[in-house]
């Protein structure tokens, strides 16, 4: 959704909200489930100087840190920047890349918010058993054949120990 600012632009000290919607493309694998409107609050002080602030949320599939499965994840994010919309970087040098002339891009906007507030790791549950590295398979969906080799080792200790217990009766 684009804002178009040329009707803040002739005033000086004027302030408008905006009931905005977005709808955005995240990264493979993290599909957005839900992405509510938000109101956007834009003022222009003079000379294209604004401020724009307002804050949601957005619902994201994100992939569990251990067995992959997607989890329905809420970000959070926020949004409360002071900018010249003439310049073509902000005061930290970052590009003002979601305004172009007089319009405002609101998913230009809120992406990189969204992106920075992104959990690191989530899991489907704390206990998540993951997958099993030799054969790929959810081990919260029950064991995979791979466990089963393990078998003769623990029958082999059990021998070593039987061995060890004659070995002692001598
Ligand atoms: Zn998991
Ligand atoms: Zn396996």
């Amino acid at each position: 959704m684009l804002i178009d600012l040329t009707e803040l632009f002739p005033y000086e000290e004027k302030t408008k909200e905006y009931q905005v919607s977005y709808d955005l493309e995240l990264a493979d694998g993290y599909e957005v489930t839900k992405s509510d409107s938000l109101v956007l609050t834009v003022t222009h002080h003079k000379n294209h100087m604004l401020d724009i602030s307002g804050a949601g949320e957005i619902s994201v599939l994100i992939p569990c840190g251990r067995c992959l499965e997607p989890v329905e994840s809420i970000v959070p994010f926020s949004v409360d920047m002071h900018i010249d919309a003439n310049a073509k970087t902000d005061e930290d040098g970052d590009d003002i890349f979601f305004i172009e002339g007089s319009e405002l891009d609101v998913n230009d906007l809120l992406i990189d918010e969204i992106r920075m507030n992104m959990p690191m790791k989530v899991l489907c549950k704390e206990d998540c058993r993951g997958i099993c590295f030799r054969c790929g398979a959810n081990l919260n969906h029950g064991s995979c054949s791979c466990e089963v080799e393990e078998a003769p080792t623990r029958m082999g200790a059990a021998l070593q120990k039987a061995f060890a217990d004659a070995m002692n009766k001598k």
